[in-house]
């Protein structure tokens, strides 16, 4: 679809919302004017990596799709604040119903949540009300699970320790008992998809000592929270996604893998009456009625009201269903990150890291020491950057290297690897002509 296409589509909806305000939904302004910044605009966005073709390849990104783009463009006319109804009152209701799908995606039908700023603020929120219940006890995450964690704990002033994680870069069940054992830990992080390596902890047996030991589980799947609909999980994945309604709290983005554009986390909470712990008498907000505005159970107060309508009209065309058209698209990543594996498993001058559990492949160019491989990744990242081909670079530590590692000599404690975040629904036709491009320029480093 052309962009004029899809704009047209908007000058026609636009319309229709405005029809029933007698107020125009727009201010005169010096449209001159407007143009000539916009160029410049342009010109500067020049400076960007080309984040929407599919060999961009690398970080963790996924371009919105269509209908959330034009939904959120439609709704900004408004600018609606989901934070009270006073301010988004349309909104907020479409809030409720795509946060309740999204509940439902993991088998919650009482539940209660909301969207967020992105997943930072909903993980902040969930550790928050781990602190407002165990105010004296700690929190541990995997020393793979995202920074934030411990860096939210800090801010919130709770001690935190990290678990140390095993050679498939998941958390370590036995470093996490050896925590418990000696430590009064009020929540566990578990993350089902690791933003490194999109590693899977083992969730199943955190509940098991979970009946032993008695703390919160909070699930951070911020990046992997979709993979719930996908049927092409290996066993192990399937157990630990099926397991996630026992959880106490769950973290998603649909900015990550649920085509919306950023700002758009999501934070659920099994037990509705963790709204108790919001309590707070604003003086100026929530008269309007006696329904639930968003924002008695927020920790943020302004919300983008445009981000509800857009996951709202996305989960329209696509909802939250196994087998569905999503679902299918979710599942394609995973089937391209599995080809992409399968190639560097079969070329002499590649290691794979371990198998994709999601749709993070990592690998690395063979060498005899860590250093030597180390750069030969470095120097493979450029050039492929330079062939328009766009990798990342992922650091993982020497200590928890595969078995098959094992005749590397360890004369670094990281090692820099190549990985690639497969997340585009189609990334799955390109693997081939993404991998000829990795091959030809690893090849050239072997010379
Ligand atoms: C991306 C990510 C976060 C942080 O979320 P933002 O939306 O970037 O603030 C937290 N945890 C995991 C597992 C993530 O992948």
């Amino acid at each position: 679809m052309s962009i004029s296409s899809e704009l047209s589509i908007l000058n026609e909806v636009i319309d229709k919302l405005q029809s029933s305000f007698n107020h125009s939904l727009t201010v005169d302004t010096n449209l001159d004017e407007v143009a000539s910044v916009l160029n410049e605009v342009a010109e500067r966005m020049q400076d960007n990596y080309p984040y929407f073709d599919t060999k961009y390849a690398g970080q963790m990104l996924k371009p919105p799709h269509p209908i959330a783009r034009l939904a959120y463009m439609l709704a900004l006319y408004f600018n609606p604040n989901n934070h009270a109804l006073d301010g988004g009152k349309a909104s907020s209701q479409m809030e409720k119903e795509a946060v309740t799908s999204i509940a439902q995606m993991f088998g919650w039908i009482e539940y209660l949540g909301h969207l967020t700023g992105g997943g930072t603020m909903a993980n902040m929120e969930a550790l928050w009300v781990a602190r407002k219940l165990h105010p004296d006890k700690i929190i541990v995450a995997s020393e793979m699970a995202h920074y934030t964690h411990e860096r939210i704990s800090e801010v919130l002033g709770i001690e935190f320790k990290k678990v140390n994680a095993d050679q498939y870069g998941r958390m370590s069940i036995e470093a996490l008992e050896d925590i418990l054992n000696q430590n009064e830990v009020g929540t566990v992080v578990v993350t089902l998809g690791t933003t490194g390596t999109g590693s899977v902890d083992p969730l199943v047996d955190v509940l098991a000592l979970q009946k032993k030991y008695n703390f919160r589980i909070h699930i951070d799947t911020a990046y992997g929270g979709y993979f719930k609909l996908a049927d092409n999980l290996t066993e192990y994945g399937l157990a630990q996604y099926e397991a996630i309604r026992h959880a106490d709290s769950i973290v998603i983005d649909p900015h990550k893998h649920g085509l919306q554009p950023y700002g758009c986390g999501c934070i659920l909470f099994k037990d509705p009456s963790t709204g108790r712990l919001y309590k707070h008498d604003s003086p100026y907000t929530y008269f309007s009625s006696a329904e639930l505005h968003l924002g008695e159970i927020s920790l943020e107060c302004s919300r983008a009201g445009a981000a509800a309508v857009a996951l709202w009209a996305t989960m329209q065309m696509f909802p939250l269903e196994r087998k569905g058209a999503f679902a299918k698209g979710i599942e394609n990543c995973r089937i391209a990150a599995i080809s992409l594996a399968k190639l560097i498993a079969e070329d002499d001058n590649s290691i794979p890291l371990f198998h994709p559990e999601l749709d993070i492949v990592v690998w690395a160019p063979k060498g005899n020491t860590l250093s030597d491989i180390s750069q030969k990744s470095n120097q493979i990242f450029h050039t492929c950057a330079k062939k328009d081909l766009h990798l990342a670079l992922f650091k993982y530590p020497s200590r928890l290297l595969p078995n098959e590692w094992g005749h590397i000599e360890r004369d670094q404690e990281f090692v820099t690897c190549l990985r690639s975040c497969l997340m585009k629904h189609n990334h799955h036709d390109w693997v081939d002509q993404i991998w000829s491009v990795i091959k030809s320029v690893s090849d050239e480093s072997f010379k």
